[in-house]
């Protein structure tokens, strides 16, 4: 039996739509090992098709800039150069034509290229994503290794790209964050009378860990605490928040907190009860990052309100 997929690109103009085939297929008999799809094939299909969905893309977005928009001259082609694409599905080099400006603006750029104008990052989101949350949960290697194993990527990845990339996605999540001082969140509980009747109690699980260097030369060289928190909802079906900061470096772990009960949908008159275990290293904490919180400490007799 011969099985033969095909991708019709439609653009939505005068144009007649065009088709191109993307995966032919030659099964035997049905077994176990002919149902459905392989691997690879899975892989070869993802990648043509993002190849023709690329490319009708980028014939459109070009397509849309190649006449002034003010006086309706089509614009003096200067030279093209390839963009390199990264994506779940495939690597894409790309034809990056680029144009003079039209006379009839004399001022600005000589010259631009409108894809190199919207495709600024040469790796997708979803990439960045898929890097991002794989390197959460194991080592950089075995997340390039899995990465390239489960999507086809179309070329090798690096643990040292995967680890360039979660780091700029780092970055730009750093930057993101608000300023410490106007985390302010005990405080907004004040002007929260005239919110609905808020959720249960919100609770925050906090411990504190020693990790030490694989090279120690004394007990104190190379180590640091890490602060991590679970923040689990206990009214309907969100689900629950970790967060985590190294005290001695971290200079906005309000804020951090902030982010994550907010992200949760915490309102100003709700409240939020902290577990720890009573360490001296993280007794304080609750008291700082929100400070009309309740804490409960391992034992039941040492439970106060602060
Ligand atoms: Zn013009």
């Amino acid at each position: 039996m011969k099985i033969t997929v095909r991708v019709v690109v439609d653009t939505g103009d005068a144009t007649e739509p065009t088709e191109v085939e993307v995966l032919a297929l030659d099964r035997e008999d049905l077994a176990p090992d002919t149902v459905g799809l392989h691997l690879a094939e899975a892989h070869e299909l993802l990648g043509a098709v993002q190849d023709v969905l690329v490319t009708a893309q980028v014939k459109h977005a070009c397509g849309q800039h190649r006449c002034c928009p003010d006086c309706g001259r089509a614009f003096r082609h200067k030279d093209t150069k390839k963009i390199s694409i990264t994506t779940l599905f495939g690597t894409v080099i790309l034809n990056s034509p680029r144009y003079l400006a039209c006379p009839c603006r004399p001022e600005g750029a000589a010259s631009f290229s409108p894809l190199s104008a919207v495709l600024v990052e040469h790796t997708t989101p979803e990439l960045a994503y898929a890097q991002a949350r794989f390197a959460a949960v194991m080592s950089y290697n075995q997340a390039a290794a899995l990465l390239g194993e489960v999507f086809p990527l179309g070329r090798a990845l690096h643990a040292s790209g995967v680890r360039e990339h979660v780091h700029r996605v780092a970055a730009r999540l750093e930057a993101e964050l608000g300023p410490e001082e106007t985390a302010g969140l005990g405080e907004c509980r004040q002007d929260g009378d005239g919110l609905p009747l808020p959720d249960l109690p919100l609770v925050v699980g906090l411990d504190g860990g020693y990790v030490h260097s694989s090279t120690q030369t004394s007990r104190t060289d190379g180590w640091f605490e890490v602060v991590a928190g679970k923040s689990l909802p206990t009214g309907g079906n969100k689900p629950a928040k970790c967060f985590a900061f190294v005290q001695k470096i971290e200079t906005k772990p309000r804020r951090r907190l902030h982010e994550v009960l907010h992200a949760q949908g915490v309102q100003a008159n709700q409240t939020v009860i902290f577990l720890t275990d009573g360490g001296e290293d993280i007794r304080d904490l609750p008291r700082y990052l929100y400070p009309p919180s309740t804490t409960w400490t391992g034992s039941t007799s040492r439970c106060g309100s602060r």
